[in-house]
């Protein structure tokens, strides 16, 4: 066994109940060869039915089996939540360029290896023991750094192996080589052609990873946006960053997907054609839509309180946030360090036990007393009370 793949100790019980020759897959090879193991994802191909094998696995494992539509996949769960998941070695083709390719089973790991998007991930163990196989020199790009494709038509064929090249290069801190730059370039045109989900499913993954502004420049740069038609922001205006932090610091929830699609220009209806769901569409293209006249609403005026916060409530859920990233702001900065958490202490109850029946006037009575309260005209329950009591009499 490799020095390098020690850390395969760590899944003896795993190894030790194998029903039969298999193949570690994927990126754990790579990133135990680096040794760097994050999460250990244990992908296992094997030369034959996968299902029979993780059948066979899971009753010596003593596991449970789940099986996959997809072409000969199966999970093995076991222990605590740990999971093996084991595929057929498998061959593809790809009828037309950006389709999803036919696939074949393959007789040997070598083919299933040929299938796949750079040499770096193009490597395998055999189990159980240990010996690395590797047929494209993935192991030498490692070490030089790089990322690789298998052959020249590889991002022609699957235009998101281009997004995958920029993914790699940032999160390891890799280079794509001369000639699969130059490849990557001329494909560029190609992402045009896949369909909005897999564009989506890509960018969601970028924005999983630690640094995606990173990867939406090189993307740019490789000219992948202008083929989509959108604009992904330059790396130096940090502005994924910023909404990142806002989000954090005001507990704001929105997930990483939604801050990153913020920071994208996209022609309207552009995040329907990526079937992104219909809240994150919404919001964004309304702060895209909103956020100058938010600006020039609120910017240099010195507004009361209640003034700022009907300004924000006008526009989408997402307006503000994305305004204060773009440039700070006194007022919307007043807005999310105090006055978006400002709340009455009484409510429709409280209008009705002092006699005023359901009608849009409780919302209106309740609108004037949170108008007062954020101009700070209101200290407590007792005062908004009274006033509430005032404003009936009127
Ligand atoms: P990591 O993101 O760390 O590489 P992973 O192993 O979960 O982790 P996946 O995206 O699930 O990554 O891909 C698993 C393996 O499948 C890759 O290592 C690669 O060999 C292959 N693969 C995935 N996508 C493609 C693709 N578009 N073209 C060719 N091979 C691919």
């Amino acid at each position: 066994m490799a020095r390098e793949l020690g850390e395969l100790e760590r899944f003896g019980p795993v190894l030790d109940a194998l029903p039969g020759p298999a193949y570690l897959v994927g990126g754990t090879v790579r990133d135990l060869l680096r040794r760097h193991p994050p999460r250990f994802d244990f992908d296992v191909a094997v030369v034959g039915d996968a299902e029979a094998y993780a059948t066979a696995l899971a009753e010596r494992l003593g596991g449970r089996l789940t099986t996959h539509g997809r072409f000969g996949t199966a999970t093995v769960h076991y222990d605590d939540g740990a999971h093996v998941d084991v595929a057929t070695a498998r061959s593809e083709t790809y009828p037309t360029p950006a389709a999803l390719p036919e696939v074949a089973p393959a007789d040997s790991i070598e083919d299933d290896l040929a299938r796949r998007d750079f040499t770096i991930n193009a490597m395998a163990v055999s189990l159980p023991d240990g010996e690395l196989v590797d047929p494209l020199q993935g192991r030498e790009h490692l070490r030089e750094r790089l990322v690789r494709v298998l052959h020249e038509a590889s991002f022609v064929e699957d235009p998101t192996r281009i997004f995958r090249a920029a993914r790699y290069e940032a999160r390891l801190d890799f280079r794509m080589d001369p000639k699969t730059e130059t490849l990557a370039m001329l494909a560029a045109p190609a992402v045009a052609q896949l369909s909005g989900a897999r564009v989506r499913e890509e960018l969601y993954a970028i924005f999983e990873e630690e640094d995606p502004e990173r990867i939406l420049a090189r993307l740019h740069q490789l000219g992948v946006d202008v083929q989509l038609d959108v604009e992904f922001p330059p790396e130096s205006t940090g502005l994924q960053q910023r909404l990142r932090d806002l989000n954090d610091m005001y507990a704001l929830g929105r997930s990483r997907a939604h801050l990153g699609l913020l920071s994208i220009r996209a022609p309207q209806g552009w995040l329907d054609d990526i079937k992104v769901t219909r809240r994150i569409a919404d919001g964004v293209e309304a702060a895209h839509r909103e956020e100058p006249l938010l600006r020039s609403a609120i910017a240099g005026h010195a507004y009361a309180p209640a003034e700022i916060v009907e300004a924000v409530e006008r526009t989408g859920p997402d307006t503000a946030l994305y305004a204060l990233a773009r440039a700070e702001d006194p007022a919307l900065r007043r807005y999310f360090d105090r006055l978006r958490d400002v709340r009455l202490e009484v409510d429709g109850d409280d209008l009705r036990a002092l006699g005023l029946e359901e009608s849009p006037r409780v919302g209106h009575v309740l609108g004037e007393l949170r108008r007062r309260k954020l101009n700070g005209e209101l200290a407590g329950r007792a005062e908004e009370l009274a006033a509430a009591r005032e404003l009936l009499a009127e």
